[in-house]
């Protein structure tokens, strides 16, 4: 079984995400497509979706609070209203694009696990460090796990290398096979690749020694497109 998650980053509206879904939610239904299918779209388009339960509506990001002042954040109060129990943690764009530090990161892991939230979580490296080699790249995402409950029953992590994200630069097969056979050793959680999947090479990388499944963003967007990904891999 694979698992298949889709990440809207800021992308869609409350209409189109819906539109979405519910296509999604109809192809699945008819299809019994049995892999694991998970979509965070952005926190303004959450909603109570009416789905079959292998696709699971997640949050792309949240404090850790219920409730409270936290200006322009959401809590668990929000997120109960749909029922929302998975939760996208680490993603390098909220690492290096809103400068979350490992310290918040895992405050914010901590909360979620104190809840039983499924959670996704991100690791992978830049390229300035992805330049220095195996040993380096594996020293900086072991740092990841710093603060981070490896046993945590409801753990799947991502391997997503920064410098492949949203540049079209898939990792090379290569590449995933090591980093995350390494991981695999260290940490025995379902383990997905994310950066630059893409219809045309969704099956070979699911299919690498050591992959789960595939986060994807850029190349999930489209319905038709993610539908067609889903029926590449269903048979995995
Ligand atoms: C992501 O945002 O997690 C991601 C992998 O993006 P992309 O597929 O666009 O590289």
């Amino acid at each position: 079984m694979a698992i298949i998650a889709s990440n809207f980053k800021t992308n869609h509206t409350r209409k189109t995400t819906a539109v979405f879904i519910n296509r999604l939610n109809d192809y699945l239904l008819k299809n019994s497509i049995k892999n694991e299918i998970i979509v965070f779209p952005t926190s303004t388009s959450l909603d109570s979706f009416n789905t079959v339960s292998n696709l699971v509506i997640g949050a792309q990001n949240a404090y850790a609070t219920s409730s409270g002042s936290f200006t322009g954040e959401i809590g668990t109060f929000q997120l109960n209203e749909f029922e929302i129990k998975t939760i996208l943690i680490g993603h390098s764009e909220r690492r290096h694009i809103l400068g979350e530090t490992q310290k918040q990161i895992s405050k914010k892991y901590e909360f979620y696990k104190s809840l039983g939230y499924k959670i996704i979580y991100c690791i992978g490296e830049p390229l300035e460090v992805k330049n220095l080699g195996l040993e380096k790249t594996l020293e900086y995402i072991y740092e990841q796990f710093l603060g981070i409950d490896t046993n945590y029953e409801n753990l799947i992590l991502a391997y997503e290398p920064v410098w492949a994200i949203g540049t079209g630069v898939t990792a090379t097969n290569e590449d995933i096979k090591q980093v995350h056979t390494a991981i695999k050793q260290k940490i025995n959680k379902p383990l997905l690749y994310g950066g630059s999947v893409k219809i045309e090479n969704v099956k070979e990388i699911c299919q690498i020694e050591n992959v789960d499944g595939a986060l994807i963003g850029t190349a999930s967007w489209i319905i038709e497109d993610f539908i067609q990904i889903i029926e590449n891999t269903k048979d995995l």
